[in-house]
């Protein structure tokens, strides 16, 4: 039977990592399943192995198998190899920053259709307010497959709900064209009134 896909989007700072982590670890503690957490790496030269990521919320520490963000089909090798070592199937896929993630509808897909659950945290806009990568189009996902939506909530300093990531660049708005990689940028979640945006075209 294919699995079912979780959702989980929001802006920066809205916990979509920490909700990811409580959800697997439900599934394990609760439901005995074999989750499996991923994380995309822009380190595309090694193959996967295990790094320990941090849950700034108190949650722990969560293993997980970094891959490669522009080929994640490598992790389907690692997946085989954990069946093998476990003796049964991985019931769920979770994978974080699912922005940067090549690829991310097709290899959802093709985990749902192995017959995988999986859960998909990641940013819905970039600081300019764009779609980011393929997040968005994992809706489709949801409902062909079934499984759910969850818009995780970010609050603004003046209190309202923030849909923005403000990226700043020495406490400044970072202008629209500014690079992709700039040392000492920052995030904070902004409201629409809030958000400041410099150049943008339209
Ligand atoms: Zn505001």
């Amino acid at each position: 039977m294919p699995g079912k896909l979780e959702l989980l989007l929001g802006p920066m700072r809205s916990n979509k990592t920490a909700e990811l982590l409580r959800r697997a670890e439900m599934r394990r503690q609760y439901a005995k399943q074999y989750v499996m957490v991923l994380k995309p790496s822009d380190d595309t030269k090694g193959g996967p192995g295990m790094v320990e990521s941090r849950n700034p919320n108190g949650h722990g520490s969560c293993k997980a198998l970094e891959f490669p963000s522009l080929n994640p089909w490598e992790v389907l090798d690692a997946i085989a190899d954990k069946e093998q070592e476990i003796g049964k199937r991985v019931e769920c896929i979770a994978i974080d920053e699912g922005q940067f993630v090549t690829d991310l509808f097709l290899f959802s897909r093709h985990l749902l259709d192995s017959n995988h659950d999986v859960l998909v945290a990641g940013l819905d806009l970039d600081f300019r307010a764009i779609p980011f990568g393929e997040m968005l189009t994992l809706n489709w996902l949801v409902n062909a497959y079934g499984g759910n939506i969850t818009e995780c909530i970010a609050y603004c300093t003046c209190g309202q709900r923030a849909l923005y990531s403000q990226r700043l660049i020495d406490g400044q708005p970072a202008p629209y064209d500014s690079p992709i990689k700039v040392p000492g940028d920052a995030y904070e979640p902004r409201c629409a009134e809030h958000f400041v945006l410099p150049g943008k075209p339209h």
